[in-house]
């Protein structure tokens, strides 16, 4: 008998879809909600996964500058994302696949090929059904990929804006076709002006009517707001948006965002959610470990003071932190492991080019430089490493700060004149970074997007290494994300000067971690990749522990 192929298009029966959509204004934390109620749920013993879709034209996250958009999250097979695909693999503690991301761009880009492919066997093709119908075969695709239970969507964008109405379509499609398998929440916003002093549910209201006149009706209402909700004004919610008043669900401002979960679970938004869906859940509410974990990120007592020097920072008045927010929350899980209190201050580069700012490092037990592109910032990074080098401040550097550590060091050590990366400085003498040879081909043609050396890699650590010390193995796989890499010429001559390349690829040829050996340095560590992008509540990331204790004991 022939074998049956399974089509991609094919779909458990039993999977059940949960969208997220956003009223009222962007900013109320959709992405947090979405990873809250996929935590719940898969505490419930159900396989959860979650995609994000985005409004944006750019096929994928990779193009944006991060003061436009915030963090480039990198998924384990490459593919360039928005934040929010981190706050899913920090919440569930799993790995996502590509196919859990798309943009409007993305998924026009699959149809126009499928075209020129004649896929559509010579019909016209159309934004309606079409893309919707792209939108649709993504998402069951991400539930086949998952073997999932329940998948979460969150939409991008706000109801109302015309740039997300073809993902409402593909909502309205989707409820049509299978209504007891799809629910849908909506994320709102309740203002209390200040000059009213009470909770006005109005914009919710208007909200849920332009989410109805694209024919999509929600199934329940999370209520962000500074406060929790009163029952009032859920019963008044309930009856003006045509959602049962059990599911009108309170989301006040908390503490931290890793309390939301269990906010969630006083509230029962999840057996709610599992009546609206007609789901049972598969064991009984495990939290244990995440209220273990939450427990623990109150419970430090001593503090570590950790500056992180970016060059993403400002944008006019406003501090951007959202741009190194997986650095951020990794330092967090690992001083939470080590059961001190993280106190992180975010620093300018800029700010350092004038070396006498440099004093204003002093207060602080650790420096991290993160990564980053271009020549902004690029001296004041420089002379903050010299100053952590020379002062014994532990120090850490990612990916820009991994290659800039190595500039210093043949400038300052090494007494290259001049050393510099071939992205900031071409004509430079000495390039000890130089571009990736297969880099050099697409940044002539100018293939920029998605073209970057992304994913993860495998690595192999020296033996008796801090980084092998520190990740009790030598065998690692970690996430990248850079055009540029330690040029080899140097390599002999960096390592006879004292630099040590305690990390290579397999294969030996391209540097990983670069680190100075015990007796010249409490803690300098620069590593090619992005360990903050594998760092989980409940996995905390091996270096960033290392870094954090070196920090604390260096005091
Ligand atoms: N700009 C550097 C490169 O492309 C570093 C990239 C990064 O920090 N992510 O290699």
């Amino acid at each position: 008998m022939k074998k049956k192929k399974i089509k991609a298009t094919a779909t458990q029966p039993t999977t059940k879809y949960i969208f997220v959509v956003g009223g009222v204004m962007s900013g109320v934390g959709k992405g947090i909600t979405s990873s809250s109620i996929a935590c719940v749920l898969q505490a419930q013993g159900l396989v959860v996964t979650a995609i994000k879709i985005d409004p944006y034209i750019n096929v994928d996250a990779g193009t944006m500058n991060p003061t436009e958009h915030g963090e480039v999250f990198v998924l384990k097979d490459g593919l360039e994302t928005d934040q929010d695909m981190g706050n899913y693999e920090r919440f569930l503690n799993a790995d996502m696949p590509s196919i859990n991301y798309m943009t409007t761009g993305s998924v026009y880009q699959s149809v126009i090929e499928k075209e020129r492919n004649l896929e559509y066997g010579g019909r016209n093709v159309e934004v309606v059904p079409d893309i919707p119908l792209e939108v649709i075969r993504r998402i069951k695709k991400a539930a086949l990929v998952a073997a999932a239970d329940v998948v979460l969507i969150e939409v991008g964008g706000t109801v109302g804006e015309y740039q997300n109405v073809l993902f409402l379509e593909a909502i309205r499609m989707m409820k049509t076709e299978q209504p007891e398998n799809v629910a849908v929440v909506m994320v709102s916003y309740l203002p209390v002006p200040g000059s009213i002093g009470e909770m006005k549910t109005k914009p919710t209201q208007t909200a849920v009517r332009m989410l109805n006149s694209a024919g999509v009706f929600a199934d329940m209402i999370i209520c962000r707001s500074s406060m929790s909700v009163d029952q009032k004004r859920k019963e008044k919610i309930a009856t003006f948006c045509n959602v049962r008043a059990e599911n009108v669900i309170s989301s006040p401002d908390l503490q931290s965002i890793y309390d939301i979960p269990l906010n969630y679970e006083a509230d029962n938004l999840s057996s709610r959610l599992l009546a609206i869906l007609g789901l049972t859940p598969k064991k009984r509410t495990d939290l244990k470990a995440w209220k273990q974990f939450v427990k623990q990120s109150k419970g430090g007592v001593d503090t570590v003071k950790i500056a992180v020097v970016g060059k993403y920072f400002n944008s006019g008045e406003f501090v951007l932190s959202d741009v190194y927010i997986s650095v951020l929350e990794a330092i967090k899980f690992s001083a939470y492991k080590l059961n001190l209190k993280p106190e992180i201050t975010y620093l300018s580069a800029q700010d350092f080019t004038d070396k006498k700012q440099l004093k204003r490092l002093g207060v602080f037990d650790g420096i991290l430089l993160p990564g980053g592109f271009g020549k902004t910032g690029v001296e004041g990074m420089l002379n903050v490493i010299e100053y952590a080098r020379k002062h014994d401040v532990p120090c850490f550097g990612i990916c820009y700060g991994m290659q800039l550590m190595v500039v210093e060091f043949a400038n300052h050590v090494l007494h290259l004149k001049y050393a510099s990366t071939e992205e900031i400085d071409p004509s430079a003498k000495h390039l000890v970074i130089g571009v990736m040879p297969d880099q050099r081909e697409k940044i002539a043609k100018k293939e920029m997007g998605g073209s970057m050396r992304l994913g993860q890699y495998p690595a192999r650590l020296k033996t008796g290494s801090l980084a092998a010390k520190a990740y009790k193995t030598t065998e690692i796989l970690e996430r990248h994300r850079h055009r540029y890499e330690v040029n080899p010429e140097y390599i002999e001559r960096l390592t006879a000067a004292g630099l040590s390349f305690s990390g290579t690829s397999p294969d030996s040829t391209l540097m990983e971690i670069v680190e100075l050996p015990p007796e010249e340095h409490p803690f300098f560590v620069g590593v090619q990749f992005h360990p903050e992008l594998q760092a989980r509540p409940l996995a905390p990331h091996p270096l960033f522990t290392a870094f954090l204790k070196a920090a604390y004991e260096a005091k």
